[in-house]
């Protein structure tokens, strides 16, 4: 038996088997071999097998994400099948008379290259396709599991890192628990595990060995037992069983009001990643949704999502929702979120880089296409939007130029579009200083305190190291979010918090007497808040 100390991101207690995620090794091993003929063969078994996985994905994707998505599964097939790349692979193996993972990798290293400097975009973005099946490819040769499958059994994932890209694409029922080496409590990662609400850990010190072994992850503790003895795992079970028991007795608060003793109302909303977190919305009771992070759209697609794919999952999202209220952010990738087809530069300072609103601005026919959906979308249900990472006046200026052309657009070409509230989250301190100017440009402010702290605290959120110095309850934090909610109501429009601070019910009663209008918060989170509003005076 094992245990270790990590950092909790998600309480919870999760008992099962754990099932180690390790990316696919970059520096392949260049190996001399004997026989180039059975070389060649073992690299063209290998490649039906991808085939083999390619279409099993191609069928999977077709009941969960439509044809159109799952298209990209059969374009992987058939570059597989492409007479160049195979001409290269079997030249380097009978030329060189090395290994064909080598022979796979260099290959695959040479093509994305090629694509990579194309001046056709469709073509660039065929680079990190290129990357994908010469990855799957080489896993298959050295014997490993395709990494985003992970299994028919529900898992602890352990991992070095996982990059909320790869996180996405995991099967959310198969999933236990997260525990990582790597990662910070304020990453994107971290994020979709409280999404998920599922126990997550951080910092832990992992071993491959642990694959298969039974685990516990107590986030209470911050620990991550390995095969553990019968004693401690019937504890366990226990403890799992009193915990359902406490989440029970949360459901009681379902239907409630979100009001205090004396009588103070607040709207509690939920954040999401995914149409596919809407069932957890739901279920939790929220009011609506204040925080749709449109991005993941983007990250779990091969290429630009189009205006009919992003329409029909906004479409899902708002009506689903009813009547209720869903604010759905524009597009925030970049830093931590990145999508090899956007071709983005490597940056020395991401964070503070070509990232959210200033893609957006400066790749209008991206934006553009974004708000032709949402428009389009709002006919159907209760949306408004909003614009991350705002700095200033101007910005607003030209994003409200940019989405009345696209409404007046839309008019002439006779489509509906309902009424939508626009506003601006604000997670830098300069949008926190202006925002009694900026509050006259919208209908609303969300203070994503995430970026507000990391920026204003001038922490890397990214920095698992920097965890210690990220004062969430830093006092120039929470004067930044009394001034903007004063700015607002001062301009009679309404101010909630969506990064991760409102969920910490220990600053619950003082949001409310700063009189913030809405809290958004994980799904898992709605009902913990609502108790603690309703014990507050
Ligand atoms: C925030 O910065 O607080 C926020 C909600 O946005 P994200 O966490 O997606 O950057
Ligand atoms: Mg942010």
């Amino acid at each position: 038996m094992e245990v270790r100390i990590g950092k909790k991101i998600f309480s919870g207690v999760a008992v099962g088997k754990i099932r180690f995620y390790s990316k696919t090794d970059n520096c392949v091993e260049r190996v001399k071999i004997a026989d180039v003929n059975a070389e060649i063969d073992r690299y063209e078994s290998a490649k039906q097998e991808a085939v083999r996985q390619l279409n099993v994905l191609y069928e999977k994707a077709l009941v969960e994400v439509g044809e159109t998505n799952a298209e990209i599964f059969n374009v992987h097939a058939m570059m597989l099948d492409d007479d160049d790349y195979n001409e290269s692979v079997h030249n380097i193996i009978t030329s060189q008379g090395i290994n064909a993972e080598y022979a796979v990798a260099k290959t695959g290293d040479n093509f994305a290259e090629m694509f990579a400097n194309m001046s056709d975009d469709y073509f660039k973005a065929r680079s990190a396709d290129v990357k994908d099946i010469t990855q799957r490819v080489v896993t298959i040769l050295s014997g490993g599991i395709e990494n985003s499958e992970i299994g028919d059994e529900p898992v602890i994932i352990v991992a070095e890192d996982l990059a909320p890209s790869e996180t996405v694409q995991m099967d959310k029922s198969k999933l236990l628990a997260f525990v990582t080496r790597l990662g910070s409590a304020n990453s994107h990662t971290a994020i979709l595990a409280r999404t998920m609400g599922i126990p997550a850990l951080i910092g832990v010190d992992i071993c491959e060995e642990w694959n298969g072994k039974i685990g516990i992850v107590d986030g209470y503790e911050g620990k991550l037992i390995v095969d553990p003895d019968m004693e401690l795992l019937e504890s366990y079970f226990k403890k799992k069983a009193a915990d359902d028991e406490q989440k029970q007795l949360l459901q009681n608060l379902k239907g409630k009001e979100n009001v205090t003793k004396s009588g103070q109302k607040i709207n509690l909303y939920a954040n999401i990643g995914n149409p596919s977190d809407l069932a957890a919305v739901l279920d939790n009771d929220a009011g609506g949704i204040g925080l749709f992070r449109s991005e993941f759209l983007y990250l779990e697609a091969e290429d630009y999502p189009t205006e009919e794919e992003q329409f029909q999952a906004y479409k899902k999202v708002v009506e689903t929702m009813g009547g209720k209220k869903v604010i759905i952010r524009t597009l925030d990738i970049g830093a931590d979120k990145q999508a090899g087809y956007f071709g983005l530069d490597k940056e020395d300072n991401p964070a503070l880089g070509y990232r959210a609103i200033r893609i957006c601005l400066t790749r209008p026919e991206i934006f553009r296409t974004q708000l032709r959906a949402l428009f389009r979308a709002s006919a159907y249900g209760n949306l408004a939007i909003m614009y991350p990472m705002i700095i200033s006046v101007n910005e607003v200026k030209q994003i409200k130029a940019i989405s009345s052309a696209v409404k007046e657009e839309l008019v002439q070409e006779g489509i509906k579009i309902g009424n939508v509230e626009e506003g601006v989250m604000i997670e830098t301190p300069a949008a926190a200083l202006m925002s009694d100017e900026l509050a006259k440009e919208v209908d609303f402010f969300s203070i994503g305190t995430n970026d507000l702290t990391q920026y204003t605290l001038a922490i890397d959120r990214q920095n698992a190291k920097l965890d210690p110095f990220y004062d969430a309850h830093h006092p120039a934090v929470l004067r930044f979010i009394k001034m903007v909610t004063e700015n607002a109501h001062k301009a009679g429009i309404w101010a909630g918090i969506c990064g991760e601070l409102g969920a910490d019910t220990d600053l619950t009663e003082e949001f409310l007497k700063m009189g913030l209008d809405e809290l958004s918060v994980s799904p898992g989170c709605i009902l913990p808040v609502r108790k603690a509003v309703r014990e507050a005076e």
